[in-house]
């Protein structure tokens, strides 16, 4: 792609207004995705890692990433409204998910709220810049929805920490170069309390990454083994005790504020959809048919609703209060609804054959991917099963026996 122009993009004005910030963010996009980094496009081809990077470091440099993030730590000092805006243009187009969001998403919120000027001036600005990308090492064997029974333990040593134990499920392990990584420093009897966040560097000797192989045939996510690990206590994120509290917030962030693009992303899924389903002679023909009508129906009203979601989420948060456990509506929400529109595609796209049209097969390639994806959807980040109860029991507080 033709990185060197696009990276010398000057972001607006921030005193121009979250319209114009939009209309930009629309304009940028359109002028500079390549054609072949769209799922629509006939010439898509999976990015390289190297393609995806140069991408986000040019929306950065065109002020499309960071926007609230302080300037003194390389963001744009904006406001959630104009994060809004461009996640809303970032939606529109199917351009690959960022190789960084959990450095950008959910990492540098936690960074900037409990790091201290140190480890904000060293990993902030590098996340941004697309210098190092970070995994989350929460998951374990024996704990995940139920994460108080994590047993990796880390042991001080004067002014040093010896880290051991397993993560499981880390997404991006393989190409990271920081885990953000919650250990134990009590005993699992402690549950909630004894826990420590840390920024481990991923070269750390002692560090194993093992790939797991999903359904979909990729090894986006991996093992990792921690054994006689020492870190440094400047790798300690916030004080001793105050680890389930900081992976409380991390989680919450994940579940409500996360990739808000999404219910744009998935409108311009069903465009995609339905525009190759009227390119193709048979699909146009079942297309009419008032049972997939009404089920684009449904899906059309489900996207209406999680806009809604998110563009309450933007409202509370801008009145200065927290999201809290109500992001378990938000979490809850997007994952079964993608999880049935991605299932409602592979329906649609299972009766494409090598006769249809090019654009009916792209889709066929694009949504079996997305059917298979979206069978994780529902797991990670909490399960559906966990959000039911934290919505039973935190939020309507039903009585537990009822919930
Ligand atoms: C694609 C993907 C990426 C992931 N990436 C990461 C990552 O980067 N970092 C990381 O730390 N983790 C990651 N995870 C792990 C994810 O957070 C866990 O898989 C998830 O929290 C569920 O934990 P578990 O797999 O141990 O299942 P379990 O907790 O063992 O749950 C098994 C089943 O029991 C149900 N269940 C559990 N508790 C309850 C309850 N109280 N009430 C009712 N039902 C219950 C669950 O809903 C589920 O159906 C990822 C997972 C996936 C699928």
């Amino acid at each position: 792609m033709g990185a060197p122009d696009i990276l010398n993009a000057t972001p607006p004005d921030p005193q121009v207004g979250r319209h114009v910030y939009r209309q930009h963010a629309h304009e940028w996009l359109i002028a500079n995705l390549p054609n072949h980094m769209r799922a629509n496009q006939l010439d898509y081809r999976t990015p390289t890692l190297t393609e995806c990077r140069d991408w986000e470091l040019a929306m950065y440099r065109a002020g499309l990433a960071g926007m609230t993030w302080p300037q003194v730590y390389g963001g744009h000092g904006l406001s959630l409204r104009e994060h809004l805006a461009v996640n809303k243009e970032i939606g529109a187009l199917l351009m690959p998910e960022s190789v960084s969001s959990i450095g950008k998403e959910l990492v540098g919120p936690i960074i900037m709220a409990i790091g201290t000027e140190n480890q904000k001036q060293k990993f902030l600005p590098a996340i941004l810049r697309m210098e190092n990308y970070w995994c989350q090492g929460f998951s374990e064997p024996d704990a995940g929805s139920d994460l108080a029974r994590l047993r990796t333990r880390a042991v001080q040593d004067g002014a040093h920490w010896r880290i051991d134990g397993q993560k499981i499920w880390t997404s991006g392990a393989a190409k990271a170069n920081y885990c953000l990584l919650l250990t134990r420093t009590g005993t699992v009897a402690d549950a909630h309390r004894g826990m420590l966040m840390f920024a481990v560097p991923m070269n750390t000797p002692g560090i194993r990454v093992v790939p797991i192989r999903s359904i979909d045939n990729k090894e986006s996510f991996a093992e990792v083994f921690f054994d006689n690990v020492i870190v440094p206590d400047s790798a300690r994120l916030g004080e001793p005790d105050q680890g389930w509290n900081t992976a409380v917030r991390v989680l919450s962030i994940e579940r409500a504020t996360n990739r808000m693009y999404r219910p744009w992303r998935f409108e311009s899924e069903l465009r995609h959809l339905v525009q190759a389903c009227q390119s193709d002679r048979v699909l146009s023909a079942h297309l009419k048919e008032s049972y997939f009508q009404r089920r684009v129906g449904e899906v059309l009203g489900q996207i209406d609703n999680l806009k809604g979601l998110v563009e309450r989420t933007v409202d509370t948060m801008m009145a200065g209060q927290e999201i809290g456990t109500k992001g378990s509506l938000t979490k809850l929400y997007w994952s079964e609804c993608h999880q049935a529109f991605a299932s409602f595609a592979l329906e649609m796209t299972s009766r494409v054959n090598p006769s249809s049209s090019p654009h009916a097969r792209r889709a066929r390639q694009a949504f079996t991917a997305a059917y298979l994806f979206s069978r994780a959807e529902t797991i990670y980040a909490g399960t559906t099963e966990v959000q039911l109860d934290v919505i039973a029991q935190r939020i309507l507080k039903l009585p537990k026996e009822l919930s």
